[in-house]
């Protein structure tokens, strides 16, 4: 079947109807064929300004509603989740390009976080605190903060949203959510499957969940927007520059879930066999445009010889196809720019005298789609490109003979999202996971860079910006923290001696 018509039966299975999807001014490509499979109306700034004016009446009734009821819709949302997974986890491998069980794993990941989400609604606690004065007590309370911006990023266009939308959710906020220009239908899948599960949760005001639809102009609305106490954005760093100083002038919150330049280390006692299937999922894995995907790898001395041989044959031998049409492991690009980026930093690596396996455009019959072969590139050392993230499929590749040496050069670029290490010794792992180790949100010990689970907190340090979200306790974010103190005794005795007596 056409993909064109394949994406219009999905979505309207989804629930999205045609009039949502065609004749827009906002023209929507797979990267998979290239070619045009809608073109969505966009808003405007007044409609997306009335969005939110919207969503804040909503959050004004929801945030009185207890927190387990809360949870009550989005234990739907993930029982209508488990619904459409097929054709969700389908849209996404259309929309972005990724490989069917990855489509699926990005589902997967809402309903993950869906579950601990429900859990979390009955667990909202703050502390009891000892005080210093007789007859009073002190504790923290929390509470709903208000209209929470999520903006998200084209290369999770699902799971990303899902991770704020289920968390600020169940803490009583209501949601406005701008995804990427690049993915607006699986956003559009996702705002219908709320609705259903709105609709069997019942009480729910209408509002709670607006979605925009256009380019960044209407995440600057977002950004400005008095009413939104806080913004998640995801992307890139660049992005996170321009944001981060716009809520700071207001003293809005910010979740900033920024750019990676991800590095593993291959120490001496590493298990090869390991390491090597770690790598090649953490480097190619969803055509290297993953924020976790792992772009700088430094094998030891005693070890490079043994590995880079095998490295290399996985990177001639890796498949690289539609993954609608094939078994490939590497999908597309999502478009023509990341292409040109992607060349541009090898021909960049190769005149800082980097050696270039692989890299070039795959042809298919599809004229207007990018579909590269990784590459694996061995550099004489960390300079240049090394020091970016560029959003390809690029595995730069170093010797080190030093382990402290090459704790100093992992840490010594703007980014600080995910990094790990294999070895079989205790005291490289255990330095790298303390204060002199890895300078980045997660530091893992034989795994890869990527494929984070959503229990634990999820992001990065530095030029990653520094933002939680996910598990753990990230759900703090999405509240605000009252600090409250009650005198049940017949006295006011002030805090620290001080004495105040008017007569
Ligand atoms: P991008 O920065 O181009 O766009 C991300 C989103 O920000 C889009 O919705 C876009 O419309 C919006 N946006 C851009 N400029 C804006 C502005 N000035 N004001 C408001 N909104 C604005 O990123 P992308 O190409 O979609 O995604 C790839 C990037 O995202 C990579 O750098 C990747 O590492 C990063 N990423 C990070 C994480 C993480 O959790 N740290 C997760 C996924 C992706």
């Amino acid at each position: 079947m056409d993909i064109r018509t394949e994406t219009q039966e999905l979505l309207e299975r989804l629930g999205v109807s045609k009039s949502q999807i065609s004749g827009g001014d906002l023209s929507v490509r797979t990267p998979v064929t290239g070619q045009e499979i809608a073109a969505i109306p966009s808003m405007s700034a007044a409609e997306t300004s009335s969005a939110i004016e919207e969503a804040h009446e909503a959050f004004r009734s929801w945030r009185s509603v207890p927190a387990p009821k809360r949870g009550e819709l989005v234990r739907l949302l993930g029982e209508e989740l488990r619904a459409a997974k097929a054709d969700l986890g389908r849209l996404v491998s259309i929309e972005v390009g990724k490989i069917p069980s990855e489509g699926l794993g990005e589902v997967q990941e809402m309903i993950d976080i869906c579950d601990f989400a429900v859990g979390l609604s009955r667990q909202l606690y703050g502390l009891t605190i000892a005080t210093e004065r007789p007859g009073h007590r002190m504790m923290e309370t929390w509470h709903p903060l208000g209209v929470v911006g999520v903006i998200s990023a084209f290369n999770f266009p699902v799971a990303v949203w899902s991770w704020n939308a289920a968390l600020a959710l169940v803490c009583g906020n209501a949601v406005v959510w701008k995804p990427s220009e690049k993915t607006p239908l699986t956003a559009l899948a996702c705002a219908a499957i709320f609705a259903r599960a709105a609709e069997r949760a019942g009480g729910v005001p209408a509002g709670l969940l607006k979605v925009l639809m256009g380019d960044r102009a209407l995440g600057e609305v977002l950004v400005d927007h008095p009413k939104v106490p806080l913004v998640s954005a995801t992307g890139s760093t660049r992005m996170g520059r321009e944001v981060a100083p716009r809520l700071a002038k207001r003293f809005a919150r910010a979740i900033l879930e920024l750019g990676g330049n991800n590095g593993g280390i291959v120490c001496p006692s590493a298990d090869l066999d390991m390491a090597l299937r770690a790598i090649a999922f953490g480097a190619m894995g969803t055509a290297g445009q993953r924020c976790t995907t792992l772009r700088r790898l430094f094998v030891h001395e005693s070890v490079y010889d043994a590995l880079l041989p095998r490295l290399r044959r996985a990177y001639e031998t890796v498949t690289v196809g539609s993954p609608l049409e094939t078994n490939a492991l590497v999908g597309p690009l999502i478009d023509r720019a990341a292409f040109d980026g992607m060349r541009k930093a090898l021909d960049r690596a190769a005149s800082e005298g980097g050696k270039v396996t692989g890299g070039e455009r795959v042809e298919t019959k599809h004229a207007d789609a990018y579909y590269v072969r990784p590459a694996l590139v061995e550099m004489p050392r960390q300079a240049g490109p090394v020091l970016e993230e560029t959003f390809a499929p690029i595995l730069y590749v170093m010797k080190y003979s030093d382990f402290d040496e090459v704790i100093a050069e992992h840490n010594a670029v703007g980014a600080g999202l995910s990094s790990s290490i294999f070895t079989r010794d205790l005291s490289e792992s255990e330095r790298f996971l303390s204060a002199e180790g890895s300078d980045c949100g997660i530091a893992n010990v034989n795994i890869g860079t990527s494929g984070a689970e959503i229990g634990g907190a999820f992001g990065g340090e530095k030029e990653t910006g520094g933002g939680r979200e996910s598990g753990s306790d990230a759900w703090k974010a999405y509240m605000r923290r009252a600090t409250n103190t009650i005198n049940y005794s017949k006295a006011l005795p002030l805090a620290q001696g001080v004495s105040f007596d008017i007569d």
